[in-house]
C-alpha cells in the first residue's frame, strides 16, 4: 500500500492545476465568493460535510475518519491582493488589478490536494480533520476572527498551517517556537495648521513643515526609546498635503504602520507616537487628530506542536533542510487561532533554486516554485496522521 507521500506525489499535477486555476481567477479579501464556491464544490464531490459562509466567505469541510481520535484543523487562506499582475505566466490573473501575490492560491491548492488524498485513506484515519479554508487574510480585521466566532474551532484539538515563502529555497521548512510574526498596527495622523499665501509664511502655521519635523521626530522611537534587543518598526508610509505651488498647507495627513512582538512595546509605541505628535504640534501652535488601529496580534507558536512539526518535517521526502527561522515583521491572522487552540504555523520554502532572485510577497511579479505545494501538503498530511497516531498511543487520552 502506498504511503501518503506517494499518494501526494501522484496528486501533484492536480494540485498545480488547481493552483493555476485559482491564480487566474483571484478575488479580493471579503469578496471571494467564487473561490469559496469552488472550494466547497471540491469538498462536496469528495463527500465531505461542508459549511459555507462561515464568518463571511469562509468554508469548513469535515472528514470523519473510520476510527475515533482527536480533531485536527488544517488552515489555508484564499484571498488575493489589489495588485496588477506583471508576470508573463500563461495562467496570469484574468481579473484586472487583482492578483494572488502572496501564495494563498498555493495554500488552497495544496490543502485541497491533501483533502483528496486523506479522503482516500478515510478508513485508517483516527479522528476528524477540519479543512479550514479562510477568507480575507490580507485585510484587517481579517477572516479568522469571524470564523472563530462562527465556530470554526469548535471541537478542534490542534491546528496547523503553513505559508509559502518565495524568499526561502525550495526544500526548506522554517519553524519557530514563540513569536513568529509581528503585530501589524496602523496609525493615522492629521495635522491641522493654518494655511495661507506662500509669500507670507509668518501668517500661517505650515502643516508641511510641522509634518516634516514630525516624520523626523518619530524616528527616535525605535532608535532611542526601544531596547535594541527588542524589535519594532515605525514607518510613515504616506504623507499628503497637496496644494498649488504658492499655497501653504492648511492641513496634512499621514498614515503608517507599527510592528511589534511584545504587548508592552506595542502599548508604549501607541502612546509615544501621540506624545511626539502632541509635542511637535504644540511647539508650532497646530492641533492634531491621532488614531491608532490595532491589527492582528503577534503570532505565537506553541512549543510542543512546533517541535513536533520540526521533527516530523525531517522525514518528509522533498524536505532538504529544517531550520529555525528568524521572526518576521509581517503580520498573519493565523495568530488568532493560536490564542484559542494549540498549534503551529511554519514556512515552506518556494524559491526555485534556478532563480537568481525571487520577487518579494505582494510584488506584481511575485511567483512561487510550484513544487513547494506538494511539500507543504506532505508536511501537513504527515502532521495530521502522526498527531492522531500519538494521541491514540498516549495513555489516559480518551476520545
Ligand atoms: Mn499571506
Amino acid at each position: 500500500m502506498s504511503t501518503i507521500f506517494e499518494k501526494l506525489d501522484n496528486m501533484s499535477e492536480e494540485i498545480i492545476e488547481i493552483r493555476r486555476y485559482l491564480h487566474q481567477h483571484p478575488e479580493l479579501s471579503f469578496q471571494e465568493v467564487n473561490t469559496a464556491a469552488f472550494i466547497a464544490e471540491f469538498h462536496l464531490k469528495l463527500g465531505h460535510q461542508v459549511r459555507t459562509n462561515v464568518g463571511g466567505n469562509g468554508v469548513l469541510a469535515y472528514l470523519k475518519g473510520g476510527k475515533s481520535g482527536p480533531t485536527v484543523a488544517l488552515r489555508a487562506d484564499f484571498d488575493a491582493l489589489p495588485i496588477h499582475e506583471q508576470t508573463d505566466l500563461p495562467f496570469k490573473s484574468e481579473h484586472d488589478g487583482v492578483m494572488h501575490a502572496c501564495g494563498h492560491d498555493g495554500h488552497t491548492a495544496s490543502l485541497l490536494g491533501l483533502a483528496k488524498v486523506l479522503n482516500g485513506m478515510k478508513d485508517e484515519i483516527e479522528g476528524t480533520i477540519v479543512f479550514l479554508h479562510q477568507h480575507a487574510e490580507e485585510l484587517p480585521p481579517g477572516g479568522a476572527v469571524s470564523m472563530i466566532a462562527d465556530g470554526c474551532l469548535d471541537g478542534v484539538d490542534v491546528i496547523f498551517g503553513t505559508h509559502l515563502q518565495a524568499q526561502m529555497p525550495l526544500g526548506e521548512i522554517g519553524y519557530r517556537t514563540g513569536p513568529l510574526q509581528a503585530a501589524p498596527d496602523r496609525f493615522d495622523i492629521k495635522i491641522q495648521g493654518d494655511g495661507g499665501h506662500g509669500a507670507s509664511p509668518h501668517e500661517t502655521k505650515d502643516s508641511i513643515v510641522i509634518g516634516g519635523q514630525l516624520i523626523s521626530n518619530l524616528q527616535q522611537i525605535v532608535s532611542r526609546k526601544i531596547d535594541p534587543l527588542d524589535s519594532a518598526v515605525v514607518s510613515v508610509c504616506s504623507f499628503e498635503a497637496k496644494n498649488p505651488y504658492n499655497v501653504i498647507a492648511d492641513s496634512a495627513f499621514m498614515t503608517g504602520t507599527v510592528r511589534t512582538f511584545k504587548e508592552e512595546t506595542r502599548s508604549f509605541i501607541e502612546n509615544e507616537i501621540e506624545q511626539i505628535v502632541k509635542g511637535t504640534c504644540d511647539v508650532s501652535g497646530a492641533s492634531y487628530e491621532y488614531t491608532y488601529i490595532r491589527g492582528y496580534p503577534t503570532l505565537i507558536n506553541h512549543k510542543s506542536e512546533t517541535e513536533f512539526i520540526a521533527t516530523l518535517a525531517e522525514d518528509v521526502p522533498g524536505v532538504e533542510a529544517v531550520n529555525e527561522t528568524p521572526p518576521i515583521m509581517g503580520g498573519e491572522d493565523f495568530a488568532y487561532y493560536l490564542q484559542h487552540v494549540k498549534g503551529s504555523f511554519f514556512f515552506t520554502g518556494a524559491k526555485d533554486p534556478k532563480w537568481n532572485k525571487s520577487y518579494p510577497h505582494h510584488h506584481p511579479k511575485f511567483d512561487i516554485d510550484e513544487r513547494a505545494l506538494v511539500i507543504a501538503a506532505k508536511v501537513l498530511g504527515k502532521a495530521t496522521l502522526e498527531y492522531m497516531e500519538q494521541a491514540s498511543k498516549s495513555l489516559g487520552e480518551v476520545y
